[in-house]
């Protein structure tokens, strides 16, 4: 597999082309960013975890049936994924109140929901990411409605895999953000990443905060967060 040229930068990852149309590679770096880019700064080896991370959980969904973009991890930092077009949504998993949804409607976190909540978000930077409900992305046409039926029904079962998963690990999903891809033939898998940066992770016993709200609320402790739920990863897979 020979890495090409880079075909773009985000917040948190570089894409790269590959000599087979169909593959690319993803590196993750240690920047990060909150509050649409307007918070900036560093986690000194998030990169590393992310990656290894996501690469992990993306192969245990795989075996649970869950159709993903990874095919293989290359390095640290790098993994080979196949080329998707994403579908330009945040695909947002709830199971107990935080961030914003707790701030949206005045509640507490931590509330525990009767059932899980999936919402989405129209992936815009421009319009600060907006919440839209499921007419108003067919009215823009971001999605159809059998690719909807697809996104809800794979987030769910993620939901159901992942919350076991790290209950099993001693730790709280609070919630996730999950972003999905069209193969060229149309198919619909997840994409993206699984980390700390995109999921709420709370220690189960203590509540303790093991994700990157650490570095958004400014909470001190945030390298040492990212290493102890990688640490709790790895002793489960042990
Ligand atoms: O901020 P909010 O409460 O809506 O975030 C819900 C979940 O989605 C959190 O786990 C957060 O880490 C994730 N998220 C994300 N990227 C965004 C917005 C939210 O990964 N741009």
């Amino acid at each position: 597999m020979e890495k090409r040229e880079q075909l773009y930068e985000g917040k948190a990852k570089k894409v790269y082309a590959t000599d087979d149309p169909a593959l690319l590679i993803v590196s993750y770096k240690d920047d990060a960013t909150a509050f649409n880019g307007k918070k900036k700064g560093s986690i000194a080896g998030k990169g590393v975890i992310n990656n290894q991370m996501s690469n992990r959980l993306m192969q245990r969904l795989e075996r649970a049936g869950v159709p993903t973009h990874f095919v293989e991890e290359l390095s640290e930092r790098e993994t080979l994924v196949k080329k998707v077009q994403i579908v330009p949504l945040e695909v947002i998993v709830r199971n107990v109140s935080a961030g914003s949804f707790a701030k949206r409607y005045g509640v507490a976190e931590g509330i525990v929901f009767p059932s899980p909540t999936v919402e989405f978000s129209y992936k815009n930077d421009a319009l600060d990411d907006p919440l839209i409900c499921l007419p108003h992305i067919f009215a823009l046409g971001l999605a159809t409605k059998e690719e909807m039926a697809a996104i809800i029904d794979l987030a769910r079962r993620v939901n159901a895999f992942l919350r076991g998963f790290w209950s099993e690990c001693g730790v709280t999903l609070v919630d996730f953000k999950l972003e999905f891809g069209r193969l060229a033939d149309g198919t619909i898998v997840l994409a993206d990443e699984i980390s700390p940066d995109t999921c709420r992770l709370w220690d189960s016993a203590t509540g303790e905060k093991l994700d990157k709200d650490r570095f958004r609320r400014d909470l001190g402790g945030v390298e040492e967060a990212y290493a102890e739920i990688m640490r709790r990863l790895l002793d489960h897979d042990a």
